[in-house]
């Protein structure tokens, strides 16, 4: 077996969900899931989140997981359904689900259901990619409220800037407009928001990447917003090469060494889900201390720079991304973010729950 595993600590996770309590003290909080738990494995996340209030996922057959696993909590779609047929799931497994457009509320009026269900009912508050428009929500929400197969429903939004600090502002005008003297909760805040932007708790809030350790804002790190990371994708050196100056590293010579240089040859690649992008410098650890990658990164290597730790030697430990190195970290010097690192580890590396 290669050495590469993705380590998941419960710990950090019950830690994380603790920490959007200290953020939001008057909120219940929607865990979002999606996305196999943000690539952690979503019955792994699951465990760690026990004390959440509800769970969040996009597909009924993610719910029906969490259900069949013994999960008793609202879980919402959070795309609704996306075909009347749906409704048969939702209805089984006792599913709370977004209503974004007029098709679903059809649906809902035309279904047999053995009992009611909750509905959060979207407003597109200025990001243009799901929601009812403002002069069209009172509409629906006067349809759900005469419907018979709605116990509830739940006045939502999701914001488009929440990490810009005022970057709510116009969408907080909209929504004080549309749901403003109405007796029903309200959903309106991702991560973002949570850390900063009290003003938008209300009821119900949804982090989803703060859960993971991750941060929502590029500004700030993670370790500053009180979050730990949950997963630690750790390796090992399978290769030492001493180079002199003038030789390179790896596809397209990308490092050219100025100075002999020890070279480390890491179990990880892109098809890991290692960035591609990451180039030269990107910081990874190696026995626990700092260094940085190598010249391009292979689809099952990549090279790192151990001239200054001198005990490194194959089967020394690395870490890619954890609490040495912040995967936010690896994803600036690839150009992207931390959510779309951890929603790509591949499915060959093996996952290990700890806590
Ligand atoms: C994904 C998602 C969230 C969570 O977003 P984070 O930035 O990860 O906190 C919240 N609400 C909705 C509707 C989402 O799709």
């Amino acid at each position: 077996m290669r050495p590469i595993v993705a380590h998941i600590s419960l710990p950090a996770l019950a830690h994380n969900l603790a920490q959007v309590r200290q953020y939001a003290p008057h909120a219940k909080v929607i865990s979002v899931v999606k996305a196999n738990g943000y690539g952690h494995g979503l019955l792994n996340v699951a465990q760690g989140l026990t004390d959440t209030d509800a769970f969040a996922v996009l597909s009924p057959s993610e719910a029906i997981a969490l259900r069949d696993a013994g999960y008793q909590q609202p879980v919402l779609l959070l795309e609704g359904v996306f075909s009347a047929e749906q409704l048969v799931d939702v209805d089984r497994y006792r599913l709370d689900m977004v209503v974004h457009h007029a098709a679903q509320i059809t649906w809902l009026q035309q279904a047999t259901l053995s009992a009611p269900i909750r509905v959060f009912l979207k407003l597109d508050s200025g990001m243009h990619r799901l929601g009812f428009q403002p002069a069209d929500y009172q509409h629906a929400r006067t349809q759900l409220a005469s419907c018979a197969n709605v116990s509830d429903i739940v006045l939502m939004t999701h914001f488009a800037n929440a990490d810009v600090s005022n970057g709510v502002t116009q969408a907080m005008q909209t929504v004080a407009q549309v749901m403003a003297d109405q007796p029903y909760q309200r959903s309106l805040a991702n991560s973002a928001a949570v850390v900063q932007q009290p003003h938008t708790h209300a009821d119900w809030v949804r982090p989803g990447i703060m859960l993971y350790g991750a941060t929502p804002i590029a500004e700030k790190t993670a370790a500053s917003l009180g979050l730990k990371p949950v997963m630690t994708l750790q390796s090992a050196l399978i290769s030492v090469q001493e180079i002199q100056a003038g030789e390179s590293v790896g596809y397209g010579s990308l490092f050219i060494a100025d100075k002999p240089t020890k070279v480390g040859i890491v179990a990880c690649g892109y098809a890991d889900g290692y960035p591609r992008h990451a180039g030269t410098g990107t910081p990874i650890a190696v026995n626990g201390k700092l260094t940085r990658t190598l010249g391009r990164v292979s689809m099952d290597m990549l090279a790192v720079d151990v001239t200054d730790i001198a005990e490194a030697q194959i089967g020394s430990p690395v870490e890619l991304w954890g609490a040495l190195v912040p995967v936010d970290a690896v994803a600036q010097a690839a150009g992207t973010i931390g959510y779309e690192l951890l929603c790509a580890v591949a499915s060959r590396v093996p996952f290990k729950v700890y806590g």
